[in-house]
């Protein structure tokens, strides 16, 4: 019988994953593996530029680098994982639920953001984790010209001082310039509970965000906590209140919930640990990979954040490890050693860094351009080309 790689998810990892094993398949051709991935769409939503305006023209299609590499693609939602008998129970495009035997499962459902924590986050608050809610914060946005004037409508508080956060503050005062015009008094304020600006960050990276943030006019308020949310704006712990129309919450990641089902240890995140090869700690058959996978990226303790940057490598790994223990191939231990960020920071410019003490590299204009090539160009499929998609599916390939 045809031995089966199934892949759960159709982002950044779930692709890679998807591409990379059929890359080692068609190696080892006259060996009978058939690799399938169930995502709810054959196409990558480009989460990194949710920030970004038309965010519904954010995605690139997968269906047509799907038939060129010979990987099955099937619409529908996994919602349960049956790792006795290895199967998934799935829903189809009709709202049929169906199940898919596997012989190696290769997880990459993703991450959401978790909108739970704080009263009124739920019902009041805005976010952009994903193209639908994005897309929702987008409208919202336009609409505001239509509201009459006062100052809760021209200002937006941003829950949270992450890289998303900062994303979004930063581009904000120019998005909101064209939307309420030139000499509209905006006020953007970004919630931190950190004792300074980009209080997570390193030293240099620091003093960057505090400039660009400073020189745009976005506002830190810092030592602070949201207490709710409400219709009116946000009230912090220490009681104080912002009127705003606009609340954004980028606080806080959680793994895709079908972690919950393998009964595997998880970190904070719920992300599944992985042992070198992203084999589930307990589970040969099932691998985790990208925002649903806890792995160690190196030897100094450094682990894979939920990042695109590790989604799209340990993606190469996994489906390479999945196909390789099908195929009687030694598997490639996932390493990574490097770790760069970049950092939009809107019309200021954007900062770029290296390693994991964040050494800041490039700033303003010139990391902007680099930014715009990674987010534009770098992590976009590759075209429709078997042999050249192959090329860079290879783990071993040059990657940042
Ligand atoms: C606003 C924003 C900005 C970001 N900026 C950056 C950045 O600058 N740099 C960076 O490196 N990273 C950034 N990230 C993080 C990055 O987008 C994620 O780490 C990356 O998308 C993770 O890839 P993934 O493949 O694990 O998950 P995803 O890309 O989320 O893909 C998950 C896939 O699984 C599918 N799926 C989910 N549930 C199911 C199910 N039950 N059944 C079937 N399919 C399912 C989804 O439809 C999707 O196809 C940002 C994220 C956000 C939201």
């Amino acid at each position: 019988m045809r031995k089966q790689i199934l892949i759960v998810g159709a982002g950044f990892s779930g692709m890679w994953a998807a591409l990379s094993a059929a890359r080692l398949a068609d190696k080892n051709a006259g060996q009978a593996v058939d690799i399938t991935v169930i995502a709810p769409q054959p196409e990558l939503r480009v989460r990194p530029r949710f920030y970004e305006n038309a965010v519904r023209t954010l995605v690139a299609p997968l269906q047509p680098l799907f038939d060129a590499t010979g990987i099955q693609f099937l619409r529908g939602t996994v919602s349960k994982i049956l790792p006795a008998s290895r199967e998934v129970s799935w829903t189809d495009a009709d709202g049929e639920t169906r199940l898919h035997r596997y012989d190696r499962l290769v997880l990459a459902s993703g991450s959401r953001i978790d909108r739970s924590q704080i009263a009124g986050v739920d019902n009041y608050a805005f976010d952009l984790d994903q193209l639908e809610s994005a897309d929702v914060l987008e409208q919202h946005l336009k609409s505001l010209a239509q509201r009459p004037e006062s100052a809760a409508r021209n200002t937006v508080v941003v829950c949270g001082g992450g890289f998303t956060g900062i994303e979004i503050a930063t581009e904000l005062p120019g998005r909101l310039r064209d939307i309420l015009g030139e000499n509209a008094q905006t006020r953007i304020v970004i919630i931190e509970r950190g004792p300074q600006p980009g209080a997570r960050f390193g030293e240099e990276l620091r003093q960057v965000i505090a400039q660009a943030s400073a020189e745009l006019g976005v506002e830190w308020l810092i030592n602070a906590e949201v207490a709710t949310v409400n219709a009116d704006g946000v009230m912090l712990k220490d009681g104080t209140t912002i009127a705003a129309q606009t609340v954004i919450w980028t606080a806080g990641m959680q793994a895709n919930d079908l972690t919950k089902q393998i009964d595997a240890p998880r970190d904070r995140q719920g992300r599944l640990h992985v042992n070198a090869d992203l084999q589930v700690v307990g589970f040969e058959d099932i691998y985790a990979t990208g925002d649903v996978a806890y792995a160690a990226t190196d030897d100094k303790g450094n682990y894979a954040l939920m990042s695109c940057q590790h989604a799209i490598l340990l993606g190469k790994f996994a489906g390479n490890n999945a196909a390789a223990s099908l195929l009687d191939v030694a598997p490639l231990p996932y390493r990574q050693e490097n770790y760069v960020t970049c950092l939009d920071l809107g019309a200021w410019g954007a900062v770029y860094t290296e390693g994991w003490d964040q050494q800041v590299k490039l700033t303003r204009a010139e990391a902007k351009k680099l930014k715009l090539s990674i987010v534009s160009e770098l992590i976009y499929p590759p075209e429709a080309n078997k042999t050249a998609a192959f090329k860079i599916a290879d783990p071993l390939a040059p990657f940042v």
